[in-house]
């Protein structure tokens, strides 16, 4: 499972323009020029009126949306407001969907996590569907859910495993790199379920997944990529911010090939992370 991580964090910061200082900047909100006194700056360094305090952000960017600064955007029905910047790139048909599912794969094959499977069925859901296919799976919560793997297996009568099976879930109309960054934590839970590694502790499970978002928004290196990654990073919650920390420091102390034979042994971190 993959979640949002929360925008809460990121709150406007409050400049004064000095009086005499000439021409101030343009309000991204209403496209008039600040005049001295208080005005608010976002993380894009876009200003604004303070007045605008309220104007909708973005739920990926937490850019403030208006034609001026995003060129307006859209509103999903699942209470998502997306700016136009994002949503440009956004995933909505299948095909897409499977492409870039199949590139990130490759990504992490790179990395030493080749999946020996055919190819993974991959659906775009919206918000409900991915609630109600969550509430059914047992894994912690970080806010609302970008993605799910379910994974199915057959056993013979003594209980042993015949088969496994996995199906990958994604949030309809993800921007293209928060897709990716999805689709890498989805193919980790994958990876681990496929090569039949025992089941991990919440922690070592997801934070090695946002291991792999965090590694592919690593690659990328636009400014959204940068803030995505510092988003996770910094994400209070034990199982997924914290996880990944931990995660970032057993990779760091052990590059990844030690990862993975840890992963294959053992249930949790071992101690120290
Ligand atoms: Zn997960
Ligand atoms: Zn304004
Ligand atoms: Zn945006």
């Amino acid at each position: 499972m993959f979640a949002r991580a929360g925008l809460a964090a990121l709150i406007f910061t409050a400049l004064t323009f000095p009086a005499l200082a000439g021409t101030g900047p343009i309000c991204a909100a209403c496209g008039k020029e600040i005049g001295p006194g208080k005005y608010l700056q976002d993380q894009w360094k876009s200003c604004y009126h303070s007045e605008h305090s309220h104007i909708k952000r973005c739920v990926y960017c937490a850019r403030g949306i208006s034609e001026y600064n995003t060129h307006g955007g859209v509103h999903y029905p699942d209470g998502r407001d997306v700016c136009n910047i994002c949503n440009a790139s956004a995933v909505v048909d299948e095909e897409n969907a499977r492409t870039l599912l199949a590139r990130t794969r490759e990504r992490m094959a790179g990395w030493g996590l080749g999946i020996t499977y055919g190819s993974i069925p991959v659906r775009l859901v919206d918000q409900a569907t991915l609630n109600k296919l969550y509430g059914r799976s047992n894994e912690g919560n970080d806010g609302k859910i970008n993605g799910l793997t379910t994974k199915k297996w057959t056993k013979d009568p003594t209980g042993k495993v015949l088969n496994r099976e996995v199906n990958i879930n994604i949030l309809y109309g993800l921007p293209q790199e928060i897709y990716e960054k999805t689709a890498a934590h989805e193919l980790m839970h994958a990876w681990m379920f496929l090569d039949k590694q025992p089941e991990h502790q919440p922690a070592l499970e997801e934070g090695t997944c946002n291991l792999a978002s965090y590694y592919i928004l690593q690659e990328s290196q636009t400014p959204l990529a940068g803030f995505l990654r510092e988003a996770m990073y910094k994400s209070t919650n034990p199982v997924y911010g914290n996880g990944l920390r931990r995660a970032i420091k057993y990779v760091q102390a052990n590059n990844f090939t030690g990862m993975v034979k840890m992963l294959r042994a053992n249930k949790d971190f071992p101690s120290g992370y």
